[in-house]
């Protein structure tokens, strides 16, 4: 399948979740067999080797990072907005465009030295990402590099990331 028709199958809702903003739905690729599957094995060929931990951020994220890992032999880290962990955690505060947002990894469940690829569906700004890689480092883990199914360059996120030292991919823009 080519990236044309992948993309294809990603719709953009205009106005969600609020006026003015163009939402990049990646639904109606999940329900689509064979697009899903394309997207995960194409954005596990262009991640990093040698992953222990495939760091999915809530929600979409846990969607690839769980089919990405089952592909690489990889476990699954869910990185969660605040309150949401049951046991002890660690989190990070971070600015959004109106107010700040929390993420949250569970304490103790990265074994030292582990190599962690981070997955998102889509990075804008890069504040998610970047917390998230921060957090992971608290943690005292290396993120081996980053994968998203869509970046959106205008907004130079994944260029963020780049300057930051990170290996990071995106299948579409
Ligand atoms: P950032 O922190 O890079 O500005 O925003 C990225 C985060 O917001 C990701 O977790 C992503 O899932 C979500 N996000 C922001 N805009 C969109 C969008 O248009 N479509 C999708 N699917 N997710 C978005």
């Amino acid at each position: 399948m080519s990236l044309a028709h992948l993309k294809s199958l990603i719709r953009t809702i205009p106005d969600f979740p609020k006026a003015g903003i163009r939402f990049r739905d990646v639904s109606s690729l999940l329900v689509d067999a064979a697009g899903f599957a394309e997207a995960v094995e194409r954005m596990a060929s262009i991640a990093p080797q040698d992953i222990d931990l495939v760091a999915g951020i809530e929600a979409r994220g846990f969607i690839f990072a769980g089919a990405i890992a089952g592909k690489i032999d990889a476990g699954v880290l869910m990185v969660r907005k605040g309150g949401k962990l049951p046991g002890p955690a660690m989190g990070r505060d971070y600015a959004l465009e109106y107010g700040e947002d929390r993420l949250e990894i569970h304490d103790g469940q990265i074994p030292a030295g582990s190599r962690v690829l981070l997955v998102d569906d889509l990075i804008a700004t890069g504040g998610t990402a970047l917390t998230s890689c921060r957090l992971i480092e608290d943690a005292g883990a290396e993120v081996a590099g980053a994968v998203f199914l869509i970046d959106l360059p205008d907004l130079g996120g994944a260029q963020r990331l780049r300057d930051s030292g990170l290996d990071t991919h995106a299948l579409l823009t």
